[in-house]
């Protein structure tokens, strides 16, 4: 396993990390067993409060130093980065404001005396984090249980240790204690270990379908708790009654941002057949004033992908499609650069026996379906195994509200595209994986919801 960061803009290497040695993972697990120890003869979460928020007020002070860090590591955007730091920093400072909420003991009516629960720490949590969001990704995660009081244990995607190092510089610098994250450069057996030691307590991973199985079934032996936040094939539903100058702000966006590499990043547009041509018009029309470049200038509005290896998956998964009858609309084109630049990619035409039918096609490549009508829209949507968010069109709200609920996933978006926020759960059910992260519920996921039971004698 090789950490480094390849400039996905040219395609140069920047630099090699060292891989962590076991002795590295040994003392990273006596040392956040050692913590958890302590924290947990606390009452209340102490200091960390205190610390998230400097860690927040870190994120905000260095926001362009930070930023830079995700552009080199995984090609982002600076505008798109520097929106990613402040979107870490209010989750950090929900967790922080909100802490003495979470933790407080929950009364319990019964008839047969005083109950109550209360949340407490488990032990150290590994995380298992993917590129397309360096930073949201682990304080999706750190924030939640750094005010519980649970260690945690880092394993990054191997092409983004740059931003890995910055986070977890930032965390040391706003004075949490030592090992309340810790960083590793380690390969997937010892990520296995990790799971299988007594003192981790659980594991949360971001990722594909393929890494969250096989670290569910590590999980799942080990008898650990896990949470899997993993691939998606969101739908976008346009229906007849849509608001036209609202889908031109939001539709192009919805896949294209950080170049399509989105887990919620609108997949399969499906749109009733009065307005199907003029969408593919409109989507059309904005693909091609896209602006591809250097991802650190500010006139870019497309950047390159994360990495080439994941340009020539995709584009391979294009050619299956075109193969297996799909129409390519508009892009597809190649794009003279080292870097790793798709082209944005309209397609059409795929039916279900197309081999790209169910598949995740994670760039920028947008997919549009035509139906007769909304029962067909809802059909076609939950025929995926997927699970994870969606967008419904419509100028009527409250019909709207009534469509969005017959669709078969985590999060369902009205009138705009997906959005995160720390106020509101993030997940998805079917092969998007369990668990939430984010809100409250995220608070929850590797709490020890402590019974505390009086008998009346
Ligand atoms: P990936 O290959 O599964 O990698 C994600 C992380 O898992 C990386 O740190 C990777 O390490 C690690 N990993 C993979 N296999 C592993 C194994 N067997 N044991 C231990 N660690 C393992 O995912 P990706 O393709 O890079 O990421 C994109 C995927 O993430 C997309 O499907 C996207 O939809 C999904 N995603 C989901 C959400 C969500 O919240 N639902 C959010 C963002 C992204 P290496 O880099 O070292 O291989």
């Amino acid at each position: 396993m090789t950490y480094q960061t390849v400039n996905p803009f040219n395609n140069e290497l920047v630099k090699t990390y060292p891989d962590a040695t076991d002795e590295d993972l040994e003392n990273a697990l006596a040392r956040g067993h050692d913590l958890y120890k302590t924290w947990r003869k606390q009452e209340g979460p102490g200091d960390r409060p205190a610390q998230l928020r400097q860690v927040a007020k870190l994120f905000r002070q260095n926001e362009d130093a930070l930023a830079a860090n995700l552009t080199l590591d995984m090609g982002k955007l600076v505008g798109e980065a520097r929106a990613e730091v402040e979107l870490c920093a209010d989750i950090a400072d929900y967790f922080a404001d909100h802490a003495e909420e979470l933790l407080a003991p929950v009364p319990l009516d019964n008839p047969a005396g005083k109950a109550y629960y209360i949340k407490q720490a488990t032990g150290i949590v590994f995380m298992v984090e993917p590129w397309n969001f360096p930073y949201y990704q682990i304080m999706r995660v750190f924030a939640p249980n750094f005010i519980l009081g649970n260690p945690m244990i880092l394993k990054h995607a191997s092409n983004v240790p740059g931003s890995a190092v910055a986070f977890q510089e930032t965390v040391t610098e706003a004075g949490a204690p030592e090992g309340s994250l810790t960083n590793l450069f380690v390969n997937y057996d010892q990520v296995d270990r990790a799971i299988a030691d007594p003192r981790v307590s659980g594991v949360a991973l971001t990722g594909s379908e393929r890494g969250g199985a096989s670290v569910a079934k590590s999980a799942g032996a080990n008898l650990k708790k896990s949470s899997m936040e993993l691939g998606g094939n969101d739908v976008f539903i346009v229906l007849d009654d849509a608001d036209w100058d609202l889908l031109k702000k939001v539709a192009p966006g919805a896949r294209l941002t950080n170049a399509g590499q989105v887990c919620t990043s609108s997949k399969r547009f499906i749109v009733t057949e009065n307005r199907y041509d003029d969408f593919v018009s409109l989507i059309v029309d904005a693909f091609s004033h896209a602006v591809l470049g250097d991802p650190s200038n500010p006139e870019t509005t497309l950047a390159p992908m994360c990495m080439v290896s994941a340009r020539d998956n995709l584009a391979k998964q294009v050619e299956k499609a075109v193969a297996g009858g799909a129409k390519v609309v508009y892009g597809n084109k190649p794009y003279d650069s080292p870097g790793a630049f798709f082209t944005p990619t309209v397609l059409t035409d795929i039916d279900r026996d197309n081999p790209v039918y169910n598949q995740e096609m994670f760039g920028p490549v947008a997919s549009i379906y035509k139906v007769a009508n909304e029962d067909e829209a809802i059909e076609l949507a939950n025929d995926s195994s997927y699970g994870l968010g969606g967008v419904v069109f419509s100028s009527d709200t409250e019909h709207a509200d009534a469509l969005a609920r017959r669709i078969e996933t985590g999060m369902t978006f009205i009138n705009g595209g997906w959005v995160t926020m720390p106020e509101l759960p993030f997940g998805g059910i079917k092969n998007s994986g369990y668990g939430r992260e984010l809100y409250s519920l995220g608070f929850d996921t590797f709490a020890n919801e402590h019974l505390i039971f009086q008998h009346k004698n």
